[in-house]
């Protein structure tokens, strides 16, 4: 797009945002768990309304009836709630512009698509499934428009008593927008400047169904932004195809001057880059599409989740924040604050958005670092109680200190750190091999007893002791340090030495290294 265009848009954007509140809305369907693109796109709302003091509903576009998914509604406001997105108004926010579940709001699109039926810009149509099929199987490419539409059976091709006459005789029908061919329709996009499209592709698309009493999705789309006095319309690019025929609805109904503005946002694509991103991927690379995990309740299928897979909501958000948009500077940590005043819409990115899990698994590393020692701490009590470990609180705080920036997720915490709590049953082998040597035995009884001399147990003061012994004696530190670790740990890893043992105290660091002394030279010569 030309700068001189993109200025234009964005200066109409700004002029039509002067003299209207800011409203956003999402509106998901119901069908089953919540995808992430679909959180990234609720959030990218919430920031939008944040940033302009607006407000964002929450709509519920439920009128597809076979497509309901039990407890889906619940699903959806429990993920906001975990990520800390808060709605303004809607489906149990409650609000002015109620009902906002569309299942409760069919009377009302009765009245409009009886506007557009009485200003000649819908008409009924009665072709059943099968004539539609068969006109399909007869035209190569068919579609219900200005070609082919007075071939078929509908209040244009029929009188309007014979009309009446097979609404009075209970027939069914569909009500269909005219779409008037050779227009241009034009669509400014905040994302994507301004998209052109030849009235003549599109087809008269179904707004109303006798059958259910129910309006599909573009009709019931449309009144409800109408109404709810909605601005922006920020949604996924699957709903761009759309867009054009709403243009034309709103010019249909009269409204084009609150037509709210668009932006369609980039699609997410698979971690290596081709294709849209989907629940077969995660399965596939073992990480979460969902943000809470989900139990189908048709098909009892389990699909992981952001929260049960040990992730911090902040994380999640900052992760799916850079998911599509960038600040243009190097900054990557944003909290939800902060965020709000960096989002800039037009900011977004028209080609699709690589979904690089690892850099999600990165954000909350990142997170974890920045959370405090008592936060991850409180997160992890729960997991040191269910190893049957009875610790206070201040000394798992002191593990937490000391191994935090070694992990990505508090899960992760317990295999790493269970040797703070519980000495170790066994000795891993490959460390014997590798670190007990022929005469380590005889250096850790001196070490244990140069400890055991010791009244002052701190880092600083063990520290100081036996480098001066190590010294004296002219041993080779590693030697003593990696045997010493052995009977502390059982394994080759971990902290300081002296961390370790200051932390364990005297009583239980003697205990260790003694019964070491005598186990380990058992288990070293069944190597030999
Ligand atoms: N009900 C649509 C969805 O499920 C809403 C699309 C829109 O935002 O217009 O995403």
């Amino acid at each position: 797009m030309t700068t001189f265009a993109q200025n234009l848009i964005s200066y109409l954007h700004l002029f039509k945002m002067a003299e209207r509140k800011v409203r956003v809305r999402f509106a998901p369907s119901p069908t089953g768990a919540l995808h992430i693109g679909g959180v990234r796109t609720a959030l990218y709302n919430y920031l939008f309304a944040r940033q302009h003091g607006g407000d964002l509903v929450f709509r519920i576009e439920d009128t597809d009836s076979h497509r309901f998914v039990p407890g889906a509604e619940e699903y959806i406001l429990e993920s906001f709630k975990w990520l800390g997105i808060q709605f303004d108004e809607g489906v149990s926010f409650g609000g002015e512009h109620g009902p906002y579940r569309q299942s409760e709001r069919r009377v009302l699109y009765k009245t409009y698509v009886q506007q557009l039926l009485d200003a000649g810009k819908a008409y009924y149509a009665f072709d059943t499934p099968e004539e539609l099929e068969a006109k399909r199987n007869e035209l190569k490419n068919f579609q219900y428009d200005a070609h082919t539409r007075m071939q078929m059976r509908n209040s244009l091709t029929m009188t309007p008593e014979e009309c009446q006459q097979r609404i009075a005789d209970g027939e069914q029908y569909v009500v269909r927008f005219l779409v008037e061919p050779g227009r241009e329709i034009h669509v400014q996009d905040l994302i994507r400047g301004e998209v052109i499209v030849k009235s003549d592709i599109l087809d008269d698309k179904v707004l109303y169904k006798s059958a259910d009493e129910l309006p599909t999705y573009h009709l019931a789309n449309i009144v409800d932004d109408h109404l709810m006095e909605i601005t922006h319309v920020i949604r996924g690019e699957e709903w761009l195809p759309s867009a054009p025929l709403h243009v034309l609805l709103y010019e249909a109904f009269g409204w084009t001057d609150t037509m709210p503005s668009f932006a369609h946002l980039p699609l997410l694509l698979k971690p290596e880059g081709k294709g849209k991103l989907s629940k077969r991927d995660g399965d596939r690379l073992g990480f979460p599409v969902f943000p809470l995990e989900w139990h189908d309740p048709k098909t009892g299928e389990v699909s992981s989740g952001f929260r049960e897979s040990g992730y911090f909501p902040e994380a999640v958000v900052n992760f799916l924040a850079l998911l599509g948009w960038n600040p243009g500077t190097d900054q990557e940590i944003f909290s939800l604050n902060e965020l709000v005043d960096a989002f800039d819409i037009t900011r977004c990115s028209k080609a699709g958005a690589k979904y690089d899990y690892q850099k999600g698994i990165w954000f909350n590393h990142e997170y974890m670092l920045q959370k405090s020692d008592d936060e991850i701490a409180d997160l992890f009590a729960p997991i040191v109680a269910n190893n049957g470990v009875d610790e206070s609180m201040d000394r798992i705080r002191q593990v937490v200190h000391m191994m935090k920036d070694r992990v990505d997720f508090v899960k992760e915490l317990w295999p790493l750190c269970s040797f703070f709590f519980v000495a170790p049953l066994e000795y891993d082998m490959k460390t014997v091999r590798k670190r007990w040597k022929p005469y380590s035995a005889e250096q850790m009884t001196e070490l244990a007893d140069l400890l055991e001399g010791l009244d002052d147990f701190s880092i600083e003061n063990q520290e100081q002791h036996v480098m001066n012994w190590v010294k004296e004696k002219d041993y080779k530190l590693g030697d003593v340090m990696n045997a010493f670790r052995l009977t502390l740990v059982g394994i080759g890893k971990g902290p300081g030495m002296f961390d370790i043992s200051a932390f364990l105290g005297k009583n239980e660091t003697l205990r260790r290294l003694r019964k070491a002394i005598e186990e380990i030279p058992t288990v070293a010569s069944h190597l030999a």
